[in-house]
Parts: C-alpha cells; sequence; structure tokens
C-alpha cells in the first residue's frame, strides 16, 4: 500500500489518501474506514482518483441529503418533488419552478452544518422562489447561524 501526498476533505475533516495499485487495469475500487481512504486502482493518476473520490462523494452525499431533508421537510413543513447530485461550476444548489432541487457533489466535503444550510436554503426556495428579506427571514429560523456559514462555501459558488 502506497501512501499519498494526497488528504481531502470529507464532511469538514481533512483524511489522508492511500493507494493499493493493481494489477488488474479494470481495477477502481474506493472505501473509507473512518480515517482515511482507501483506493484500488490500476493508474494511480489525479484524474483517476479525483473520478473514484466523487463517486465516493455522490454516493454519500445522497444518502446524508435523503435524511436531512426529510428532517427539515417536515420541521419546515414545506414539500419538494426530488433532487438530484450534480456538477454546476456556479452554484452549490438549486431549486425550479417544480420545486426539483439539486445540490453540487462537492458539499460532501464540508462539515454537516454547512449541507444542512444549503438544504434548508434549497427547502426556503419552495416558498420563495427568489432572495427577499422573507425568504432570508425563513432561512434565519431553521439556520439561525447562517451568515457564518455562507463564507466557508466560498465566494465563488455562492449562488444557491
Ligand atoms: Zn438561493
Amino acid at each position: 500500500m502506497k501512501e499519498t501526498e494526497k488528504k481531502c476533505y470529507y464532511l469538514g475533516q481533512l483524511y489522508p489518501i492511500h493507494i493499493r495499485i493493481e494489477d488488474d487495469i479494470s481495477s477502481k475500487k474506493i472505501e473509507f474506514d473512518g480515517e482515511r481512504f482507501i483506493l484500488e486502482i490500476a493508474m494511480p493518476q489525479d484524474d483517476a482518483i479525483e473520478q473514484l473520490l466523487k463517486q465516493f462523494y455522490t454516493r454519500s452525499l445522497t444518502k446524508l441529503l435523503n435524511k436531512r431533508l426529510k428532517f427539515y421537510q417536515s420541521l419546515m413543513k414545506v414539500k419538494y418533488k426530488g433532487f438530484s447530485i450534480e456538477t454546476h461550476p456556479q452554484r452549490w444548489g438549486s431549486c425550479n419552478n417544480a420545486k426539483h432541487l439539486t445540490f453540487h457533489w462537492q458539499l460532501a466535503m464540508f462539515q454537516p452544518e454547512v449541507i444542512d444550510y444549503v438544504i434548508v436554503h434549497e427547502l426556503c426556495h419552495t416558498v420563495h422562489l427568489n432572495h427577499d428579506r422573507s425568504f432570508w427571514r425563513l432561512v434565519g429560523k431553521y439556520c439561525p447561524n447562517y451568515k457564518q456559514i455562507m463564507p466557508i462555501l466560498g465566494t465563488e459558488k455562492t449562488r444557491t
């Protein structure tokens, strides 16, 4: 097993990435044991590693979103149609007229309270489609520290 210099964030914590080089060219596997990521792969190139991480994040985020959306949906008494996980360069999440939500797969890198903020933000759009004062009042009701959380998400993809 080869320890790489690479580390990655998962749910707000930094974990090392270990790589097991496999002879089988088709071998591609990713596991997380609570302390590190273990990748079994034939060609440990950056894009192959990123691809595996994206797979893992997407799976993990789907599970987490299913749970948290259910929780906030009944707490906030709102309804959404469904959700999908996407790679949008300019936003962390979205909500359209049909109340379908999207979330960026890289959200899995952030701590759960940050993910919760994006969930609350998108669910508030099922009530208010724009970012007016009543929208932010509703966000603040279910996520009182949203002003501290927003800068964590950075400036590039602040649109949600
Ligand atoms: Zn928004």
